[in-house]
Order: structure tokens, then sequence, then C-alpha cells
């Protein structure tokens, strides 16, 4: 397996392997993987000759009071991980080499780019498209992997690639959970014990949405009211939104049906801003 850091590098090895008929595929990453990101690598690995998994925490996606900083890494024990799941490479840049003196270009997907995760966070989507297209361009994947617990971000890339002619095949994977059932997220290393009794809600908040749903309730505000009291019945839950949309569109429903898609986003403790969705079916 291959370390890279320089763009030109990974461009290079990249165009050698399609000149030799390999696919590729790519997982795009900000690291500290957990089984989420593993998961995803499995499927990439299966879906091409050769993986590559990047590594970059993006500070275009962050917003200005957000955790850039603080957001946790491991690249030693990531690549190890990467390793062991079959990369062919591990790309690794340099922020001043993804964002050079002089960069001015962005990509903006703009009505799914907007509302949802994007109402507390402007500016993040343009962030994640456009460092996902840089990506694209520098790695030339035939395929991507990204996962389901960013929906949003799922959907605003495969717009991205629709409108723009990309060449690279995006594909899904579910949300991958704990036990417990709290998705897997980096971000669930900032949970304190009570963090992580008060976190499961969202997932008990999306059965429970879920269960109103089998015995008939089609009424989405009325099941979004029970879901927002069950979340805020635990301590130090804010909601940042709980929505149901259409799951391709992202527009919202008022009359579910099983396609619908129950979306959140609730912030903990004041600090862990924690996603979560499904589908009611
Ligand atoms: P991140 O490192 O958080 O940017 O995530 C990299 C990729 O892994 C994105 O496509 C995420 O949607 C995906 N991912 C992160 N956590 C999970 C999870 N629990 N289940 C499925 N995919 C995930």
């Amino acid at each position: 397996m291959r370390i890279i850091h320089d763009p030109a590098e990974m461009s290079a090895w990249s165009d050698r392997q399609k000149q030799s008929g390999k696919s590729i595929s790519l997982v795009a990453t900000m690291g500290f993987f957990h089984e989420g990101h593993l998961s995803l690598m499995r499927m990439a690995a299966e879906c091409a000759d050769l993986m590559v998994v990047s590594l970059f925490v993006n500070p275009a996606q962050f917003g200005e009071n957000e955790d850039l900083d603080s957001y946790p890494r491991a690249l030693a024990e990531d690549i190890e991980f990467a390793r062991r799941q079959g990369a062919a490479v591990v790309f690794v840049p340099e922020n001043k080499v993804i964002y050079p003196p002089g960069f001015q270009s962005t990509v903006s997907v703009n009505k799914l780019g907007r509302g949802l995760c994007a109402g507390n966070r402007p500016g993040h989507f343009v962030g994640v498209t456009t460092v996902v297209m840089k990506l694209f361009n520098i790695v030339k994947p035939e395929r991507a992997i990204f996962g389901e617990k960013d929906f949003q971000q799922l959907a605003v890339i495969r717009q991205m690639v629709l409108d723009l002619n990309m060449e690279t095949e995006i594909l899904a994977h579910p949300i991958v959970r704990e036990v417990d059932g709290l998705a897997m997220s980096s971000r669930n290393t900032y949970l304190s014990d009570k963090d992580r009794h008060a976190a499961l809600s969202l997932h008990k908040g999306i059965n429970m949405a879920k269960s109103s749903f089998n015995q008939g309730e089609k009424n989405t505000a009325k099941i979004a009211k029970r879901v927002e009291e069950y979340i805020l019945s635990h301590p130090d839950t804010a909601i940042d939104y709980i929505s149901f949309v259409h799951p391709l569109t992202l527009e919202p429903v008022d009359r579910a049906d099983k396609t619908t898609r129950l979306v959140m986003a609730v912030t903990i403790a004041g600090k862990v801003r924690l996603l979560d969705n499904s589908s009611l079916g």
C-alpha cells in the first residue's frame, strides 16, 4: 500500500492504473476511522480493482465556531486500518496543496445544499462539494462510496455529479450503528457516558416514529412533535432540525409514506452535533 501526499503524484498513479486497465474506487474521509468507515472501504474494495482512501480534514466544510482544531485525528492507526481493508493507496494531502494561495473556485449545489444541515452551517456543503470534486479530479475514480449517515451530503454529491456530467458513479452505504443503535461517528468520541445516554434518543426517536407510522399515523407534523418531545425529555439535548423529507429531493413531506425519510441533527451537551436518519418503512 502506498501513502501519497502530493496530488500530482496521486493523479499520475491513477493515470498509470487506468492505462493498464484497472478500475479505481474512492472512499473520501476525514479520518479517525470506526466501523462505519471500514464498511465503506470493504464495499469499495469489492467494486473496483484498486481502492483509494483519502484522508483529509477539510477546513472548508467547518464553520467558524466549529470543531476543526479539535476534530479527532489518528493518522498512523487510520493508515493501518486502510491497509487491512485492502487499500492500494491512502491519499493524505496537506491543506496547503488542496487550498494553495490564490485558491478561489467553488462548486455549489444550490437547492439541495440549502436547509437541513446547511441551516445552521452555511457554506458547509459548498466546502464538501468543492473538495469532493477536487478529489474526483485528482483520483479519477470510477466509483465512490458515501455513507447514508450523511444523507443530505449524499444527495448533494449525487446532484453535483449529475449536473456537472461527472463520470464517477456514486454508491451509498447504509448507516453502520453501535450495538445499542447509536449511529457511528468520529464525533462520538466527544460523548461522556451521560451524553451517550442522551445521544441514544436519536435512534430511539427514529424507532418511535417508525412505530407511529406503522400504527397508521401518516401526519408528519404529529409524528415530529412526539419525536421532538421524546428527544427533549433527555437532559442536554438541543434539536437542530427534525424533518420528514422526500428521499431524493429532500423537500418536506406532510403525509408520510414508507419511502419518506426522517432526518435529524441534535446537539448533545451544547457541543456534540449528531446526525441520524431513516426511511419510515
Ligand atoms: P467522515 O470521515 O465523517 O467525513 O465520513 C467519511 C464517509 O464515511 C462519509 O461518506 C460518511 O457518510 C461515512 N460514514 C461515517 N459514519 C458512518 C456510519 N456510521 N455509517 C455509514 N457511513 C458512515
